[in-house]
């Protein structure tokens, strides 16, 4: 099975880690930008962190394991609310975006729903629009619904393109919303807070395959970065055929990635290599 996984925080994963994915199919990932864990003071610290994942990460740890490794950059979220140091990193991680391995925005979206995290949001979907390039969203953990709602609108409002944003950790709640509203609707497996293989293969199945990703989210709390790949064989063992299962772990997250052209140019060759072998959807 191939698999590219569009949401993983590999800065606070061992190597170890990649070995395993790298072994479980896994060709490709992205790691959106995010917290760390504890508020940053300063606008250059988060230059450091944009500098490590878009080059150091790819070079120096995912490469050496067989993985393409690619970032977004953002102001997260979690961090908004500090609207002046906000200001300021969307100011300076524009040199970010023209990095080689840097194929979009994320992860922007809601935490608390407060004033300052909206108006950071919109301008960073504005940038998204200006650019044409994927962006990656995080709803919020509580008040999910009223939050990924109020996304959808904000993007609307922003007339950013559906088919550019991939709004990230739908439940069953959710999921309806973001598909009617014409956006890619990611599923995150990952444990206690979010979802279980389990329920994404149920959400596949009750809602479809079509603009539907699946990922991991892995990070420095209790995550898993092998939960696509247990999706995926999950899937194969409980209806699915092959094609369905990787129509949505390799085929839907190409779709999305491949609206940025640096994503298309270092994917291609290796999409198509076996191309014989994909069978079609
Ligand atoms: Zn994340």
């Amino acid at each position: 099975m191939r698999i590219i996984d569009p949401h993983c925080h590999m800065y606070s994963r061992t190597v170890d880690d990649y070995e395993m994915m790298s072994l479980c199919g896994i060709e490709a990932i992205v790691e959106p930008s995010f917290w760390l864990g504890n508020d940053r003071t300063y606008a250059g610290t988060f230059y450091d962190y944009f500098n490590h994942i878009s080059e150091w990460e790819p070079k120096n740890r995912a490469a050496k394991r067989g993985i393409k490794h690619f970032c977004t950059i953002a102001m997260n979220p979690k961090e908004a609310e500090n609207i002046t140091l906000a200001r300021e990193v969307v100011k300076g991680m524009l040199p970010f975006l023209d990095r080689e391995t840097s194929v979009g925005i994320g992860e922007i979206g809601l935490n608390n729903i407060t004033k300052n995290e909206e108006a950071i949001l919109a301008e960073q979907f504005v940038i998204a629009r200006d650019r044409d390039v994927p962006v990656i969203v995080h709803t919020p953990h509580n008040n999910k619904l009223e939050g990924t709602l109020r996304i959808l609108a904000i993007a609307k409002e922003c007339k950013v393109n559906p088919l550019r944003v991939n709004i990230d950790h739908n439940t069953e709640e959710t999921l309806r919303h973001t598909l009617d509203a014409g956006f890619w609707a990611g599923i995150t497996m990952y444990p206690r807070t979010k979802c279980t293989p389990q329920r994404a293969r149920d959400m596949v199945e009750r809602f479809g395959s079509e603009r539907i990703l699946l990922n991991s989210a892995c990070d420095w709390e209790t995550s898993d970065p092998l939960s696509v790949p247990k999706a995926a064989r999950l899937m194969l063992r409980t209806g699915f055929t092959r094609a369905q299962t990787m129509g949505v772990v390799w085929e839907n997250p190409y779709k999305f990635l491949a609206a940025s052209p640096k994503f298309a140019k270092a994917m291609e060759p290796i999409y198509n290599a076996d191309a014989q072998e994909i069978p079609a959807t």
